[in-house]
């Protein structure tokens, strides 16, 4: 049997948008959620400024969308095109702001988050810490576990490394953003993280992504260095589809023919993913380039293509860091970096 591309969409999941009128009340909305979940559709509420919508996701097509079109409370129901749903605009326009302590990403504000490759000690990641908050940042990274590509590279300080980083965020109140590998751990990793990093390695883990979105911590999700901008966004709908809104994308450079850096930073994948996505969108020069020279002018390009936040690899001695060194940039260069990025964001009337 030929399986043409029309019968195959068939098989995929539908989503519709039920877009509630806007003088719906709280009641009116858990109503029709109930209403979607008796059709057996599963039931997405986004609750926006100007209206509430919800997503309603299930192999339902039709006749379905003719009795929620009936109901008094619905204004309209509208099919979604795109093949990832509630990250998409079609879903949501207004932009998501991801928020924990006082780092904020999206909606027009610029979060930074600064600090080194790995956690290595006590009076390194209190320096850097003190260090980057002094200078703008209101977050804080360090990898407790450590994705490397050697088995027998360093692999992370682990549970030791995120009381570091806990005693860090005491000391600065900066919020702590830290990677989880497996899902094993995210219960360890959440107890001391305000913000989960997924790297790059495991964009894909789809088990990964569901464990974190069954959390209520906002996600980092890198973009894989092979991953196409669908895939990409398809991982964020993994964690979406838990129910967690808080996620930022990251792009941090893909794998190319270039071997000049360590990897390409394709910058348009800003702008094009904010026409995509709600989501916010943070910028990676640290990994993307791999050469700390490089760094200060990819912040400031990031920030001039409309990134939502920066996630950058400080140390305050990258020449005996134990990852990374070659890529990470000292406090010093960080706030100059810092300084130039706030007149470039305030010339686009995006003060950072
Ligand atoms: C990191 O941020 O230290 C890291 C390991 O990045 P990536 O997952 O993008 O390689
Ligand atoms: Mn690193």
């Amino acid at each position: 049997m030929r399986f043409t591309r029309t019968s195959a969409g068939k098989e995929r999941k539908r989503i519709m948008i039920v877009v509630l009128k806007p003088n719906a009340t709280k009641e009116m909305v858990q109503r029709m959620a109930r209403r979607v979940e008796e059709m057996g559709l599963k039931a997405h509420v986004i609750v926006g400024t100007e209206r509430t919508v919800i997503a309603a996701i299930g192999e339902k097509r039709d006749a379905e969308r003719e009795t929620l079109e009936s109901c008094d409370e619905v204004e309209k129901v509208v099919p979604i095109l795109a093949p990832y749903k509630v990250a998409s605009t079609e879903t949501k326009e207004e932009p998501t702001v991801v928020r924990t302590r006082e780092l904020v990403i999206g909606g027009g504000h610029i979060g930074v988050i600064a600090g080194p490759c790995s956690v290595e000690s006590e009076e390194q990641i209190m320096t850097s810490a003190i260090q980057v908050k002094e200078a703008g940042a209101a977050g804080l990274r360090g990898g407790a576990f450590k994705p490397r590509t050697s088995p027998y590279s360093f692999q992370g300080l682990k549970e030791e490394g995120l009381k570091l980083l806990a005693a860090a965020r005491k000391a600065t109140g900066l919020a702590v953003v830290t990677e989880v590998m497996t899902p094993h751990h995210v219960d360890l990793v959440g107890k001391y993280a305000d913000v989960l990093q997924i790297g790059a390695r495991n964009m894909q883990n789809y088990h990964l992504l569901q464990a974190v979105g069954e959390t209520d911590l906002p996600i980092l999700l890198k973009r894989g260095p092979s991953a196409t901008i669908d895939e990409f966004l398809l991982a964020a709908e993994y964690i979406l589809d838990q129910g967690n809104t808080q996620v930022v994308l990251c792009e941090r450079g893909v794998r190319t023919f270039e071997a000049h850096t360590r990897f390409s930073l394709p910058l348009a994948t800003v702008p094009y993913l904010q026409a995509r996505t709600h989501l916010p969108i943070a910028v990676d020069p640290s990994h993307g380039t791999g050469i700390a020279a490089l760094v200060p002018s990819m912040c400031k390009a990031a920030i001039a293509a409309g990134a939502d936040g920066l996630l950058l690899e400080v140390h305050p001695d990258p020449s005996k860091a134990v990852s990374d060194g070659a890529q990470s940039i000292t406090p010093a260069v960080f706030a100059a970096t810092m300084a130039d990025c706030r007149k470039i964001a305030e010339v686009l009337g995006r003060p950072m």
